[in-house]
């Protein structure tokens, strides 16, 4: 069931109090990384799975906070050990949640938030069929493209494997349980909120 705008969650209270796994997915450049931080620092108590990658880190990208940065190697290796949860290839990179401390964070009854692509998104769902999923749709594809040029990170080249991903992953935004339009960044926060905790 796809509900576009959370009003009917207003009163419930999705996330909290027992452990759940709750997917945040959307194309690169939508805001997901911007909407979670406001998110961390307004719920502190909530765990953020921080995933492994092959990509290199961005300016003021911290290794252990935003990712754990490894070789391709050392991600081979974390996948036939089978570390990580799921994981994927996207634009040229592997990504993957560790297994181990969202196991943890999920038995001892805390929310632990995922953002992670569709495919990632997919087998976390047969996983966890009980998965709270939600997806972030950018107001628009040109507006997508400006974000993804601002951030003023990746190369033509990039970019644009990435926007071929967004339009393959905005076909796929009825399989999750909410979306959510980061047009304005404090209205789809308020959204993210209510879907989470209800309205307070
Ligand atoms: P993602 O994590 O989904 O790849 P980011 O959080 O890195 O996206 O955001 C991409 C760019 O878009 C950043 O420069 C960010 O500041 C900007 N951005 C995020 N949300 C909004 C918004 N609601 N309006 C305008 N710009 C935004
Ligand atoms: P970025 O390079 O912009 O940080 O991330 C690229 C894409 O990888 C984003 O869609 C992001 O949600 C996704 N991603 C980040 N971590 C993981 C992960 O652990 N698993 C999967 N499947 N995707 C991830």
């Amino acid at each position: 069931m796809t509900q576009l705008l959370p009003t009917d969650a207003a009163t419930t209270n999705e996330c909290l109090p027992s452990g759940r796994l709750i997917v945040l997915t959307g194309p690169s450049g939508v805001g997901k990384g911007t909407l979670l931080r406001r998110l961390h620092q307004r719920y502190p108590d909530l765990y953020f799975s921080i995933s492994v990658t092959t990509r290199s880190p961005r300016q003021n990208e911290i290794h252990g906070k935003d990712y754990y940065f490894v070789s391709r190697s050392d991600f081979e290796r974390m996948i036939a050990s089978s570390e990580l949860l799921e994981w994927a290839e996207f634009a040229g990179n592997y990504y993957g949640t560790p297994r181990e401390s969202v196991e943890k964070q999920i038995s001892q009854g805390k929310c632990v938030l995922l953002e992670i692509e569709l495919q990632g998104a997919r087998k976390i769902y047969n996983i966890f069929p009980q998965a709270l999923r939600i997806f972030i749709q950018p107001p628009s594809l040109k507006e997508l493209e400006q974000r993804l040029r601002g951030r003023g990170q990746e190369s033509e080249e990039v970019i644009a494997r990435r926007l071929c991903r967004a339009k393959e992953e905005i076909k796929a935004a009825n399989e999750f349980d909410f979306q959510i339009t980061n047009d304005n960044i404090e209205a789809a926060l308020k959204q993210l909120e209510v879907i989470l905790f209800g309205s307070r």
